[in-house]
């Protein structure tokens, strides 16, 4: 099963993607988790993305693309995969689409996590992340056990560079122009299945597995 989350930064798709994952048995595969880590361990790769990351804006499609491409084709991903923050543009998605049909294969869902943006700014404050193992948690709505630790590895939690307000307002922004085209794309593919990312985090996750099914 292949499944694309799609959904404003901050709609909770990290979230309902490492669900999914862990009950289809399949990998997670995020973009930014993955730039992330390479900016940690201070890579090439990673020094260009921050560039583009701590501004909001996206890291240029030449980059992502082939990150993404080369994750999709490792051996854990034979049974399908859950892609997280990629694509984001209609040339990432075109390519994708392209390396699938290549293989006889398709996106089989694409869920559209809705959250409408007066609900972001809130949710991106109270975000902590761990950026040793790509957990996600909020202050007030999904805490961690002990405050400010990882409940799965016990690494300090943080907040993100670009989760701070100023920033926030960009990556919508840049949301609106760039990504939300990808709603009609995989629309007209008859893939795509939207659900109403307000509810609490375990009722999007049982909407999501009526989809699913
Ligand atoms: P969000 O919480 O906004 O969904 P992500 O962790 O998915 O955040 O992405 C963080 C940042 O990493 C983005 O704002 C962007 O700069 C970069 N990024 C991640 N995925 C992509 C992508 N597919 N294309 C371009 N830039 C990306
Ligand atoms: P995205 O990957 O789309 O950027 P995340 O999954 O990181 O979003 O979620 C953004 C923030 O909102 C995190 O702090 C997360 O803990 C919190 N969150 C996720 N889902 C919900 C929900 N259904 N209700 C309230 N807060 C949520
Ligand atoms: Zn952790």
């Amino acid at each position: 099963m292949k499944i694309i989350m799609l959904g404003a930064p901050g709609a909770g798709k990290g979230t309902q993607a490492k669900m999914i994952a862990e009950k289809y048995q399949i990998p997670h595969i995020s973009t930014g988790d993955i730039f992330r880590a390479n900016i940690k361990n201070g890579t090439q790769l990673g020094m260009e993305a921050k560039k583009y990351m701590d501004q909001g804006l996206l890291v240029p499609d030449e980059l992502t693309v082939k990150i993404l491409l080369d994750r999709v084709a490792q051996e854990d991903c034979k049974n399908g995969y859950v892609l997280d923050g990629f694509p984001r543009t209609i040339p990432q998605a075109e390519v994708l689409d392209k390396a699938l049909a290549g293989l006889g294969e398709a996106i089989d869902y694409a869920i559209n996590v809705d959250v409408p943006d007066e609900n972001i700014v809130r949710r991106m404050s109270g975000r902590r992340a761990c950026l040793s193992c790509g957990a996600t948690y909020h202050v007030e709505h999904i805490p961690p056990r002990q405050e400010g630790i990882c409940d799965h590895c016990g690494q300090a939690l943080v907040l993100r560079d670009d989760d701070k307000p100023e920033t926030v307002q960009n990556r919508l922004k840049v949301y609106h122009e760039q990504t939300q085209p990808l709603i009609d794309f995989y629309t007209a593919k008859g893939v795509l299945r939207t659900v109403d990312g307000t509810a609490d985090m375990k009722d999007v996750f049982e909407e999501i597995v009526s989809i699913l099914k």
